[in-house]
């Protein structure tokens, strides 16, 4: 195998964003040579990858992840979760759930404030319409890219589950829009309930993740590594450590998992140089992880794991953040198109959306399950519900920036709780799922082992330690379930994904003058069977304070990661924390850069495979400035990319 000692540029990580930088690279100058170091496998054409509706299965399979177990949490009573991250080349966006969502340009203009100049969003919206080639019909020129890579579209069919969503809020919610051809993804549109489209590419109906659109097919590109390729990836193998020479990155160390039978390696370190930079793109849990190992971080972290340090950055693996999720689920009508049975994994039950796939590229197999969403702000009533716990967020993060959401409500088609395990009884359920936007959260990650980079890290995420985010998940449970119950197909609340909403105690009734008792039945008792919706106009279920705390009991009993970790490597000034200069340069060293989405100083209010692209976008922009390498853009969307429709 023609493996290279030394490259031009390493990267330690061949996820997202490193996709992105790499492929760009490489056809940008074909004289470099470039390494990616991966942890997990290739992905090219495997079905649980390129299917889209399989990545339910492949998720609950867990092969192509990296699972986070977090230290148990008071908060959550004690519980531990488990995060998991993507692991395969393409990272997160080979195995998501291709929801298409995009940050409110003020998440952008914050991160600028912060210090890092040419990181708002009239720098980066450009970049975000760069990378894609928008599908979906009458997309604005203004906020979206039709000639990028990545594939956007709504997917292979309509749902009626997402249908009857829109319909419903239509009719239901008088207080927020809906229109079935609203662009909630234009920066900007909160409130507004619309359809929400996908990562998934109208022509071929496949998942368009960044290895497929960015390594994948680049001329000359082969598995294995070999001389017709300017481009290797190594995978199945992980970044230990970069080394250094004066402080100057000059390569890396890695190895692969049976180097490590034992605690310590039973081989000699592999070692790949770098003659030009280093670029760490492992993600958030990775990234801290590898500077840590380096001898990057707090002095406590990193003498805890018997690594000696060269350079004082307290913020590495600080300010992790994720979004915080919920799901209840609901009984749907028998003629549903739900995706419990692709959920599920059952073979038989995926035949039958097979042939459309492949002849077609359209159907249930082309899809996701999410057809319709809402970015949700509280109107001054929902304010007064969420009550004193959010009061101080409200003015800290959301009064001076109306783009944000608070929190995303969606119907999912499918029992995404249970992966389809409820098929067996032919059941067909949806879901509403829920997540905070901004928690108040913020946790951390750092490691347990100065060498072995399978050992597991020492991990909080923080989860509901605000009790703002519980109140937020509150008011999005008693919102979803009112539309729910609403929605044609509803045939029934299923009681194992609702909160266990007891009749309050027996109460003695004084009034009589007798020790009689009298049991105060819940207004929100869960309704398990239903011959159809309740009418538009039914009143609103009302809550009690035992019922409010059955709620919150729920959600701390299930809460957990909507799979957006970021910001363990945050891009800010030094002094406040920083890990990054807004060059990505980590501070202290020379020709080492971060770039996936570790590098994110504030949360961003959408799902964060959108964000991750832009830093892949940005960081190779940053690059090729470092490097000298120019830019005529006819080159770089011309040279050497191959069809992909094998
Ligand atoms: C299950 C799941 C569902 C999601 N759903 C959605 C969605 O529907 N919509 C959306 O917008 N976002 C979604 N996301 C989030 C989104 O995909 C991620 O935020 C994004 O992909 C992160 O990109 P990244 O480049 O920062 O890191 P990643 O893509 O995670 O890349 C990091 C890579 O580094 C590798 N690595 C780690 N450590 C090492 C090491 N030591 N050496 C070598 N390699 C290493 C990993 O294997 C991985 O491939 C989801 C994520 C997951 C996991």
């Amino acid at each position: 195998m023609p493996l290279l000692n030394s490259y031009d540029i390493i990267f330690a990580g061949g996820g997202t964003a490193a996709c992105i930088i790499a492929g760009r690279l490489a056809q940008a100058d074909p004289s470099l040579k470039i390494l990616i170091i991966e942890a997990g496998s290739h992905s090219l054409n495997l079905h649980h990858h390129v299917q889209p509706a399989r990545y339910l299965n492949n998720l609950v399979q867990g092969h192509t992840f990296t699972h986070h177990n977090s230290v148990p949490s008071e908060a959550l009573g004690g519980r531990s979760v488990c995060v998991p991250s993507g692991c395969c080349v393409g990272g997160g966006s080979a195995v998501n759930f291709m929801m298409y969502t995009r940050a409110p340009s003020s998440d952008y203009d914050d991160w600028e404030k912060l210090g890092n100049p040419g990181w708002g969003s009239g720098s980066l919206i450009p970049l975000a319409k760069k990378v894609e080639t928008y599908q979906v019909p009458a997309g604005s020129p203004s906020v979206h890219g039709f000639t990028g890579p990545i594939k956007v579209s709504h997917g292979g069919r309509d749902t009626n589950i997402g249908k009857e969503f829109l319909e419903t809020a239509a009719q239901y919610d008088k207080d927020r829009k809906t229109s079935p051809s609203a662009d909630t993804n234009d920066f900007q549109t909160i409130n507004v309930y619309g359809p929400w489209h996908k990562y998934i590419d109208s022509r071929t109906g496949k998942r368009s993740d960044t290895a497929h659109h960015f390594i994948y097919n680049l001329q000359n590109f082969n598995l294995e590594p070999s001389d017709s390729s300017n481009l290797h990836v190594l995978t199945n193998r992980r970044v230990v450590k970069v080394l250094f020479r004066n402080n100057c990155a000059i390569g890396v160390e890695y190895a692969a998992r049976e180097d490590f039978n034992g605690k310590s390696p039973s081989q000699p370190p592999r070692i790949a140089y770098a003659s030009r930079l280093v670029v760490i793109s492992s993600g958030a849990f990775g990234s801290p992880a590898i500077l840590e190992r380096s001898g990057i971080g707090a002095a406590r972290h990193v003498a805890e794991a018997n690594v000696q340090q060269i350079v004082d950055l307290p913020g590495v693996g600080e300010n992790y953040n994720d979004h915080n999720f919920c799901l209840s689920s609901y009984l749907a009508s028998e003629d549903s198109d739900c995706l419990d049975g692709i959920f599920s994994g059952d073979e038989e039950a995926i035949k039958p959306h097979l042939k459309e796939w492949q002849e077609k590229g359209s159907g249930l197999l082309a899809h996701n399950s999410i057809d319709a969403g809402v970015k949700l702000r509280p109107t001054s009533e929902e304010l007064e519900e969420l009550g004193p716990s959010f009061r101080q967020v409200w003015k800290d993060v959301y009064v001076g920036a109306p783009d944000k959401p608070v929190a995303i409500l969606c119907p999912i088609a499918g029992d995404l709780k249970n992966a389809g395990a409820l098929t067996p009884s032919k059941l067909k359920t949806f879901g509403m799922a829920f997540y905070t936007t901004y928690p108040q959260a913020i946790g951390y990650s750092h490691i347990t082992s100065g060498t072995n980079p399978w050992a597991p890290l020492r991990f909080d995420p923080r989860y509901l330690v605000d009790p703002a985010d519980i109140a937020v998940l509150r008011w999005c449970y008693k919102r979803g379930r009112e539309l729910a119950r609403r929605m044609r197909s509803f045939r029934g609340e299923i009681p194992a994904a609702q909160p266990d909403f007891r009749p309050s105690p027996l109460i003695s009734d004084v009034s009589i003058g007798t020790s009689q008792s009298v049991v105060n039945e819940s207004t929100a008792s869960v309704n398990p069977t239903a011959s159809g919706p309740v009418p538009i106009d039914a009143p609103k279920i009302v809550y009690s304070k035992e019922d409010d705390r059955a709620i919150d009991d729920y959600i701390k009993a299930t809460v957990g990661t909507t799979w957006h970790s970021l910001g363990t490597c945050a891009m800010k000034p030094r002094a406040a924390g920083g890990v990054v200069d807004s060059q990505l340069n980590v501070y202290g060293v020379e020709n080492l850069k971060v770039a996936d989405l570790s590098i994110v100083p504030l949360n961003v209010g959408a799902n964060t495979n959108n964000t991750a692209l832009v830093v892949g976008e940005k960081a190779f922009l940053l690059i090729t400035e470092d490097l000298g390498i120019s830019l005529e853009s006819e080159q770089i969307s011309k040279f050497g990319i191959r069809s992909l429709d094998i």
